[in-house]
């Protein structure tokens, strides 16, 4: 069975939630560390000849355009996560319709191919701005991976499985990320969050249930959990650790998972397995 390998490609400073600290009329004088963060990030899939899906911000392709075709000639799938890591929920319609097309054509340029896949920054499509689902699809979008069965960034009562949406302009393979079903609510174990603080065969019982049952389980990652050097600039303690706590760790669970399962792009599981096991559902 294989599992999904997903990566949001973005700097240090494109985290939410802290835009008066990181201003985006600052983010070119910031110390970037995408291009090696990825490569060191590169290195360890390879070590597996494991697939992956980059979700590339635009900011970032836009910068680092010999990165993007690299990773493309890597084999790995090139997705969309926006131009300058906008919430979709803050936008209007129009303005989102603006930056896909932005992202297309510039993800169209460089690697002769258009994104079939989006990934909102901070899993930002949401009931309240569900219209996003049409526009992808009507945009020619084939799946989106912005739905997080989580509380606060999504809603627990979204599916936790592959699952197909059905909007007004066609329909999109919706893929979320892994969870983990707690007491206090479900806990993102597919994201770092799942290597930094769980233990690792808990983890992998979690991926095993998935595949026997014939489901893929997605990961989610940033280069930033995968690099060395750290962003200077002063953020709160909370958002530092939510950048770099306990990432030294993962980077082993992360070798061990690779190593103990099937990883492929999104692209490749949807071409493999035409109709994944996915249902509707009317909570968005
Ligand atoms: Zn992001």
């Amino acid at each position: 069975m294989i599992n999904l390998l997903t990566v949001d490609l973005e700097d240090w400073f494109h985290i939410c939630e802290v835009e008066h600290l990181l201003p985006r009329e600052k983010w070119d004088r910031f110390p970037s560390t995408v291009v090696a963060d990825t490569e060191k990030l590169l290195s360890l899939v390879a070590q597996t000849n494991s697939r992956a899906t980059f979700f590339v911000l635009g900011y970032v392709a836009d910068n680092y355009p010999d990165l993007i075709k690299r990773i493309h000639d890597l084999g790995h799938e090139i997705g969309y996560h926006g131009w300058d890591h906008e919430l979709v929920y803050k936008l209007s319609p129009q303005e989102f319709r603006q930056i896909l097309h932005r992202g297309i054509e510039c993800i169209e340029r460089l690697i002769g191919k258009r994104p079939i896949g989006f990934r909102a920054p901070q899993w930002s499509i949401n009931k309240g701005s569900r219209w996003a689902l049409e526009i992808l699809a009507e945009e020619g979008f084939v799946y989106d991976s912005s739905l997080a069965p989580l509380k606060i960034i999504g809603n627990e009562s979204y599916p936790r499985i592959p699952w197909k949406i059905e909007t007004a302009r066609g329909n999109l393979w919706e893929l979320p990320p892994l969870t983990l079903k707690t007491p206090f609510g479900h806990y993102p174990a597919g994201g770092s969050w799942g290597l930094r603080l769980l233990p690792y065969p808990i983890l992998k019982q979690r991926v095993r249930e998935f595949n026997r049952r014939q489901l893929p389980t997605l990961f989610y990652f940033h280069p930033r959990e995968f690099g060395g050097r750290k962003g200077p600039i002063g953020l709160p303690a909370s958002k530092k650790f939510a950048l770099y706590g306990g990432v030294w760790g993962s980077k082993s669970q992360f070798v061990k998972l690779l190593a103990d399962f099937r990883f492929t792009s999104i692209e490749n599981y949807l071409s493999e397995f035409k109709s994944p096991p996915a249902f509707t559902c009317s909570s968005i």
